[in-house]
């Protein structure tokens, strides 16, 4: 809007311009019209022998009516000033008026108009013949009509593109900002009934993860791997749930996170513990380096620890044969460095800068035996941020990849 606008004044400023310097060129070749009007009526000639006749009323040398003179002076003296005007490029209506001074004698075009002020008019004081014969000043007054229209019309060759394109990109702003609420439209809609869906789908999950620990309780030989398959999907089926659902929290709320001065270190140190012991049982080696110092971050720890967690989760789970994962925790610059190194199947380079976008997973290879919804990364980048810190990546396909994030430590 701030653009059409600008736009709008700078158009309106060169047409101001445009209509001064059409001015200026007017009175230029109005000057030159003047200099050749008053010349060529100084002599006597066939003109001005008939003017002369006309504006002083002298009907005894044609034999005709004194009305009919006058007709006939006027028609000669308008093709007479209009092909003045031509020569010197001034093309528009104009009306006249030649006069004796200090008299009622006259000679006016039709369209004359006495003591109108908004018209442009040029007084032109005539010499020689004319009058010599009144034996009294005889003037011709000069007087355009629609000026303003011809310096407009001038400009067509501007006013018109400049008219045409305004209007282009006006509708252009106009038609996208119309698709761009449409589509929002479409995204809160879409984004509302994936939320309202999942919601609903909590209650079932909750059931099922209810009715599974009742099944437990009767657990036999033949129905155990059953019972096991449906507590581990169901429970997997929870943590997309509540992904998604805290992503959309996310997005919904600007002031989403409620941030506490917190101890970092302890808590990371149990996240490490804990994540060792499910490696162990997956053969997965992991290993961690974390100083003892408690490092206090201003965060939501929740989140934060559910991050760090995703990261952990995708090294486990883009793994190549010896899964290797280490993570360090390190102070550079007034900032807590965590990173986490694995030694799996890596990211090409062409999707490096995708992987943080909302629903993108890796299309090549075999990736798809490995179950996600492309939100992990999303939720972790958007933590990240909200936290004021940042992200590296560092990867290499078949030999693994680190994610460093650097958090702003607070300063004690
Ligand atoms: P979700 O985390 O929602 O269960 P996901 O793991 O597929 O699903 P992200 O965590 O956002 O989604 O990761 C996006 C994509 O980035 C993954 O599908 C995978 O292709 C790639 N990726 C992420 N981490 C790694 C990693 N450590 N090694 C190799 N590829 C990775
Ligand atoms: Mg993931």
């Amino acid at each position: 809007m701030v653009s059409i606008i600008g736009l709008i004044v700078i158009q309106y400023n060169y047409l101001k311009i445009g209509l001064n310097l059409a001015q200026v060129r007017f009175n230029q070749n109005i000057g030159k019209t003047i200099k050749t009007i008053k010349s060529d009526l100084a002599d006597n000639n066939k003109l001005t022998f008939l003017l002369g006749k006309a504006i002083t009323n002298d009907d005894t040398y044609f034999d005709t009516e004194l009305d009919s003179l006058k007709n006939a002076s006027i028609y000669f003296l308008h093709s007479f000033l209009e092909d003045r005007l031509l020569e010197n490029g001034i093309k528009t209506d104009f009306s006249y008026k030649l006069y004796v001074r200090e008299s009622e004698l006259k000679l006016q075009s039709k369209s004359y108009k006495e003591n109108d002020a908004k018209l442009k008019k040029y007084t032109i004081d005539l010499f020689g013949y004319l009058p010599n014969l009144a034996d009294k000043n005889v003037g011709l007054e000069l007087q355009f009509n629609k000026i303003n229209e011809y310096f407009l019309f001038q400009l067509n060759s501007l006013n018109i593109p400049s008219f045409i394109f305004l209007v282009s990109i006006i509708f252009m702003v106009a038609w996208v900002l119309k698709s761009l609420y449409w589509h929002q439209g479409i995204i809160t809609m879409t984004n509302d009934f994936i939320n309202n869906l999942t919601h609903e789908l909590k209650t079932p999950v909750f059931s099922i993860g209810l009715a599974t620990k009742m099944l437990q309780q009767q657990e036999n030989e033949k129905n155990k791997i059953y019972i096991e398959i449906i507590r581990n999907q169901n429970n997997r089926l929870k943590e997309h749930i509540d992904k998604v659902l805290q992503l959309s929290s996310l997005d919904k709320k600007s002031n989403a996170l409620q941030f506490t001065k917190t101890a970092f270190t302890p808590h990371l140190k149990k996240l490490c513990e804990e994540f060792s012991a499910i490696s162990k049982m997956e053969d997965v080696t992991f290993t961690y380096q974390i100083t003892d110092k408690p490092y206090t971050l201003n965060c939501e720890l929740m989140h934060l620890i559910n991050a760090i967690n995703n990261l952990l989760d995708n090294a486990k789970k883009y793994k190549s044969a010896s899964s290797k994962i280490v993570l360090q925790s390190e102070q550079k610059n007034n900032k807590l460095h965590i990173s986490i190194k694995d030694n799996g199947i890596g990211i090409h380079k062409k999707d490096q800068q995708n992987i943080f976008k909302k629903h993108f997973r890796v299309s090549s290879g075999d990736l798809y035996t490995v179950k996600g919804y492309g939100l992990g990364l999303n939720y972790v980048k958007k933590i990240v941020t909200l936290h004021k810190g940042t992200i590296d990546l560092e990867s290499e396909l078949q030999k693994g990849t680190t994610i460093t994030i650097k958090l702003p430590l607070v300063k004690t």
